[in-house]
């Protein structure tokens, strides 16, 4: 299995910023068809010097780790999308607290609640076509996963698996929040660029178990 520790949510942190380099221009795609087309810029951007930031503060816990990167996101990126990453990953830290290692069921608690923030911020809900489509799912497929009896890593599986399910699954909706919402019937067809990109961030996570 894998420890929780700062290690590793620097690990998650790095993989993070790599895909969304890697996956800037179709993040970017994504958001031209519906919206203007800066998505993958802003998150690129966002990631990148809050690497910087977590270079220069060493933050020495989880919680302070996310703290930092979240306020740097929300302070930095424009657009919609800089508040709300930056709401998720500020949520996650408060809630993982000052412990130098996160157990399972407390990243659980720190996901939901994170999903929470972002409904509350964005005044969105599952089914508007929205990054909530792809976190929502992710956070409740790794507390069952949990309390079936799964480890860390198969939780963390389990919440990629659903929020790419998630993701997938905003295409033959309408958008009912953010820029995309503008266009109405017309965002039928399309997949939400945040959802997709939220996606990526849970596979982060599973992805830093190794
Ligand atoms: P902007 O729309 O300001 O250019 P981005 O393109 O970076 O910002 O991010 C757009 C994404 O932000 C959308 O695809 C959607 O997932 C998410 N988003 C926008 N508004 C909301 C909202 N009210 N609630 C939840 N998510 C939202
Ligand atoms: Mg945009
Ligand atoms: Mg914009």
């Amino acid at each position: 299995s894998v420890t929780l520790d700062t290690a590793f949510f620097r690990r998650f942190l790095a993989r993070a910023t790599q895909v969304f380099v890697a996956e800037a221009a179709h993040l970017t795609d994504l958001d031209a068809a519906i919206g203007d087309a800066d998505h993958g810029a802003n998150l690129k951007r966002g990631f990148t010097s809050a690497g910087r930031v977590i270079a220069d503060e060493a933050p020495a816990t989880p919680g302070a780790l996310l703290t930092a990167v979240g306020m740097h996101l929300t302070n930095t990126v424009g657009g919609a999308s800089g508040p709300l990453y930056g709401t998720v990953l500020r949520r996650m830290g408060k809630v993982l607290g000052e412990d130098p290692v996160v157990e399972p069921p407390a990243l659980g608690k720190a996901l939901t609640a994170a999903v929470a923030s972002v409904r509350r911020l964005g005044d969105s809900a599952p089914g508007d076509a929205t990054m909530v489509d792809a976190l929502a799912p992710a956070a409740e497929a790794y507390t069952s996963a949990l309390a079936d009896g799964g480890d860390v890593v198969a939780a963390l599986d389990a919440a990629a698996r659903a929020a790419h399910q998630g993701a997938e699954a905003t295409v033959p909706l309408q958008a009912r929040r953010g820029r995309a919402s503008y266009l109405g019937e017309r965002s039928i067809g399309h997949q939400d660029p945040g959802a997709a990109s939220s996606a990526m961030l849970i596979t982060a996570l599973y992805e830093a178990t190794d």
